[in-house]
């Protein structure tokens, strides 16, 4: 199907949308992983817990490099996910202090993030990972106690839970909290993705309501000058624009009726759009009542003729149910296109010669 340029517009937008959504989630991961590393510094931490937000930070910058130095976006979106969750959060966590620094928010974040970066199956088995590593940390951290873990002690302080529960509300808060963003995230992306595919659907459907015939399902007018204005038309020596118009029409209307006179329309139509179509950049437009335009390429005036006359005789050649004895016939006027300086122009020098055809005697298309 043909698209209009405003609308393939709206179309590409909305793709690049994607990846603009990407790269503002990800510069956002940069820069916090970069002021986490600067806070990191101030706390003064010992000299190993520098390593998880170093190596955090310029895993990233390589993330970044891939999206938009190598221009690999899809692999970019994969490693972002997976460096953030898999590496960049579980180093920060082992060399930030475990499940007592602020790392399980961001677990929590960095699951989020999978949501609007990965689709489909790729989404759902990096959240699994995801998900398995962090519990994993957590688990770790339990068994073999890190630098970071506060005594017991101490955290009665605060709360009242021993280590144990403390791991297992970390763990089940991590499940519980982490489903429920994801779960929104995903109905509320999905739904916006929905939104955008219907919206693309409309424009196209009222983009081809408003350059196709109703009856015939032809290109209209506005297309006609949508096409010539749009393609480079003009300058290619191979367009042939020929102008038809049914023989003694009014008197076939009059004679069989005008529901029989759309039957003979269509019919003339169907026999237009075998011979040319859009695959090749041709058009075939119901320019009025019974009068169409085609626009055909061809590397020769004699085969851009031959065509015309290959449609002329196949509508001849058509036998009606009504009245076998029937006969249909058009004529027409062929000009090549490059000729002219205008699009009226050629038109008008197409409606000249297919006069000169009726006067003619009708059936034949003038050159
Ligand atoms: P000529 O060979 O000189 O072209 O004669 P003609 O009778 O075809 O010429 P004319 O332009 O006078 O007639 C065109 C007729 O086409 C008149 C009109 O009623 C009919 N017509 C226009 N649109 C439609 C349509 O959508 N359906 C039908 N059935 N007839 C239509
Ligand atoms: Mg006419
Ligand atoms: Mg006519």
């Amino acid at each position: 199907m043909r698209v209009s340029k405003n609308i393939q517009r709206y179309i590409d937008e909305q793709k690049s949308l994607e990846d603009r959504l990407f790269g503002a989630v990800l510069v956002a991961g940069v820069v916090i992983v970069w002021i986490s590393m600067i806070v990191t510094f101030i706390e003064k931490l010992s000299d190993t817990s520098n390593i998880g937000p170093i190596a955090s930070a310029i895993m990233l910058l390589v993330v970044l490099y891939v999206a938009y130095g190598l221009k690999k976006m899809d692999l970019a979106r994969l490693m972002l996910c997976y460096v953030l969750n898999c590496l960049v959060i579980p180093l920060a966590f082992f060399s930030c202090g475990g499940i007592d620094s602020g790392m399980p928010l961001y677990m929590l974040a960095g699951l989020f993030l999978v949501v609007p970066v990965l689709k489909g199956a790729k989404r759902i088995i990096c959240l699994i990972v995801s998900y398995i590593t962090d519990i994993a940390c957590i688990i770790v951290s339990y068994y073999f106690m890190p630098s970071g873990f506060v005594e017991e002690q101490e955290v009665k302080l605060v709360a009242h839970l021993s280590l144990e529960a403390r791991v297992i509300d970390m763990i089940s808060s991590l499940i519980l909290i982490g489903l429920y963003i994801i779960i929104t995230t995903t109905i509320i992306m999905d739904a916006y993705q929905k939104e955008r595919e219907s919206t693309a659907e409309l424009l196209m459907k009222l983009d081809e309501l408003s350059s196709k015939d109703e009856l015939t399902g032809l290109y209209n007018r506005r297309e006609l000058f949508r096409f010539l204005e749009d393609k480079p038309v003009k300058d290619d020596e191979r367009y042939y624009l020929c102008m038809i118009d049914i023989d003694h029409f009014k008197k076939l209307n009059d004679t069989y009726g005008h529901f029989f006179g759309n039957v003979v329309l269509k019919q003339l139509a169907a026999i237009m759009m075998q011979e040319a179509c859009d695959e090749n950049n041709e058009l075939v437009v119901r320019y009025g009542g019974e009068e169409f335009l085609i626009i055909i390429k061809a590397d020769r005036q004699e085969d851009a003729y031959r065509r015309m006359d290959r449609m002329r005789a196949n509508f001849v050649d058509v036998r009606w149910d009504k009245d076998p004895d029937l006969v249909t016939s058009f004529s027409g006027g062929l000009v090549r296109f490059a000729r002219f300086g205008s699009t009226a122009e050629a038109i008008d020098y197409a409606d000249k010669l297919l006069y000169a055809a009726k006067e003619g005697g009708r059936n034949r298309i003038s050159m």
